[in-house]
C-alpha cells in the first residue's frame, strides 16, 4: 500500500493492521517516504489517534527497527526504571542501588537531559572518571557482578524513534499519548528487561500537564509494557516543585548519596523507597529498600556502581561554591516553587544545553533553602545559587526571584504519588 493511502486511512479516522505501519516506518526509514508525508502521519495521529492495538504495532515496529540488548547472561528478573522527566528528579540515583542492594538486577539505560529537564547521564558525568559508554558485553558483566549499572542507549537501538522524534519536535507533534507512549516504550523494550516501573509525572516542571493527562499516559504505557510480556507499573508523580532540595548535575549527586546516607529530604527519601519498592515487587525480590536505605547497603551499591564505570570514592562530584541567595520578598509560608523556571534557571547558568552539543558545567545549581511548605520572614534565604562566579549567578536571578510564591497561611501538603497503574502481571 502506498503511503498517501496509509496517511489518507488514518486520516480518516481507519484503524491501520500492523503491517501498514510497518511499511510507513520502513518507508521512512529507508528513505522512500518523505518527511513531509510521515508528518502528516504523525498529525493525523495527534488528532484521530490510536487504538491500542495500533500503539502496540507502533511501538513493535520501532524496536524491531534497530538492535536490542540481549539480557539473558544475566540471572533472575531483571528490572528497569524509567521517569518521563523532571527537576530535581535524582530517584533513579537512589532507587536503583536500593533496589540492587536487596537483590534486584537493574540494567538501566538512561538519556541526557530534555528541554528544562535534567538527565541521568549528565549527573552520572558529573563524578570526576566516569563514564556512561558501556559496550553491551561490560554492561551485562556489571549488572552480573555489581547488581546494576546506568548507560547510554546506543545509537543502534531504536533508529525509528530517533528519527521520528526530531521530526515530531519540528511539526508541532509530540503532545500525543501513543505517540509518547510508543517512543518511551520502544526504547525500554529494546533495552531488554523483564519488568519496567514507570515514574510519569505531571505538572509545571514535567510534560504532561495534569494528573489526568499523565495517568492516561500511564495507562497506554503499562498495556504496551504487559503487551509486550513485560511486567509493568506506573507511579503518577507530581513534577510542580522540584524534587527535593538540589537541582543541578553535581549537586544533585552529592543530594542522592546524602540520602542514602540516611539524612536528606524526607520526601525525597519516601518516594525512592517507594519506587525501589515497586522494582522489588516485580522482581520478587525479599529486601526492604527502608532497610537498605539505614544500613547503608543502598550506598554502598552506588560507589559500586560508581567506580565500575571509572569513578573513585576519594573524588566525589563537586559543585560550585554558593555565590548569591534569593531572600525571600514577604513573611509567610512557602506555598509552591515554579519547576519550570527552577530548571531553566539551571540551564542559564550552563548545567544545560540550548543546543544539543552545547557544553555544559555540571558544577552549577541551586540549593532550596525554602521547600514547599516552610514558613519565612523576610529576607529569610529562599535558594542558594552556585557557579564558577557571581557574574554567572547573576544570570539565574530573573527566573528564580518571582519562582517561589509565598502564601499568608500555611496550606495543605499534596501527595506526591498521586496514583499507581498496574497491570495484570503488576497488580499489587
Ligand atoms: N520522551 C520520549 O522518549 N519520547 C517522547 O515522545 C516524549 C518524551
Amino acid at each position: 500500500m502506498h503511503a498517501l493511502e496509509i496517511i489518507g486511512r488514518k486520516r480518516d479516522g481507519c484503524e491501520h493492521p500492523p503491517e501498514e505501519i510497518r511499511a510507513l516506518l520502513r518507508g521512512y526509514l529507508d528513505g522512500s517516504v518523505p518527511d513531509y508525508q510521515m508528518s502528516a502521519w504523525l498529525m493525523a495521529v495527534c488528532l484521530r489517534g490510536m487504538t491500542r492495538a495500533e500503539t502496540l504495532a507502533l511501538t513493535m515496529a520501532m524496536v524491531e527497527s534497530g538492535e536490542t540488548l540481549d539480557l539473558s547472561g544475566i540471572p533472575g528478573i531483571k528490572v528497569d526504571k524509567h521517569s518521563t522527566g523532571g527537576v530535581g528528579d535524582k530517584v533513579t540515583l537512589i532507587a536503583a542501588p536500593l533496589a540492587a542492594a536487596c537483590g534486584v538486577r537493574v540494567p538501566k539505560l538512561s538519556g541526557r537531559a530534555l528541554a528544562h529537564t535534567g538527565g541521568t547521564l549528565d549527573k552520572l558525568e558529573s563524578v570526576p572518571g566516569v563514564t556512561v559508554d558501556l559496550e553491551p558485553d561490560r554492561f551485562v558483566e556489571q549488572v552480573s557482578r555489581v547488581g546494576l549499572a546506568v548507560a547510554a542507549q546506543s545509537p543502534r537501538m531504536v533508529p525509528a524513534d530517533r528519527a521520528v522524534y526530531a521530526l515530531r519536535d519540528a511539526s508541532a507533534t509530540v503532545p500525543s499519548v501513543p505517540l509518547i507512549a510508543s517512543s518511551v516504550m520502544s526504547k525500554k523494550l529494546a533495552a531488554g528487561a523483564d519488568a519496567i516501573v514507570l515514574d510519569v509525572k505531571f505538572g509545571r516542571g514535567a510534560f504532561m500537564p495534569d494528573a489526568e493527562a499523565a495517568r492516561e499516559l500511564a495507562a497506554e504505557m503499562v498495556r504496551i509494557g504487559e503487551g509486550a510480556g513485560r511486567r509493568t507499573v506506573a507511579l503518577v508523580t507530581a513534577m510542580d516543585s522540584p524534587l527535593g532540595r538540589c537541582v543541578g548535575n553535581a549537586l544533585e549527586v552529592l543530594e542522592a548519596i546524602e540520602v542514602l546516607d540516611g539524612g536528606g529530604d524526607p520526601d525525597l527519601a519516601a518516594v525512592s523507597v517507594e519506587v525501589a519498592g515497586e522494582m522489588c515487587a516485580l522482581a520478587g525480590a525479599g529486601g526492604d529498600p527502608a532497610r537498605a536505605l539505614q544500613d547503608g547497603s543502598a550506598l554502598e551499591r552506588l560507589w559500586a556502581m560508581l567506580e565500575a564505570q571509572g569513578g573513585s570514592r576519594d573524588r566525589p562530584p563537586a559543585a560550585h561554591p554558593a555565590r548569591l541567595t534569593v531572600p525571600a520578598p514577604a513573611s509567610g509560608w512557602v506555598a509552591a516553587i515554579d519547576a519550570l523556571q527552577c530548571g531553566l534557571a539551571v540551564i542559564d547558568l550552563g548545567g544545560g544545553r540550548r543546543r544539543k552539543d552545547d557544553p555544559i558545567d555540571h558544577g552549577v545549581g541551586l540549593t532550596i533553602a525554602a521547600p514547599v511548605g516552610a514558613r519565612v520572614r523576610a529576607g529569610d534565604p529562599l535558594v542558594r545559587i552556585h557557579a564558577a562566579d557571581e557574574a554567572t549567578a547573576r544570570r539565574a536571578l530573573p527566573r528564580l526571584e518571582p519562582a517561589w510564591r509565598i502564601a499568608e497561611h500555611p496550606m495543605d501538603a499534596v501527595p506526591h504519588v498521586l496514583h499507581r497503574v498496574a497491570g495484570t502481571t503488576g497488580a499489587a
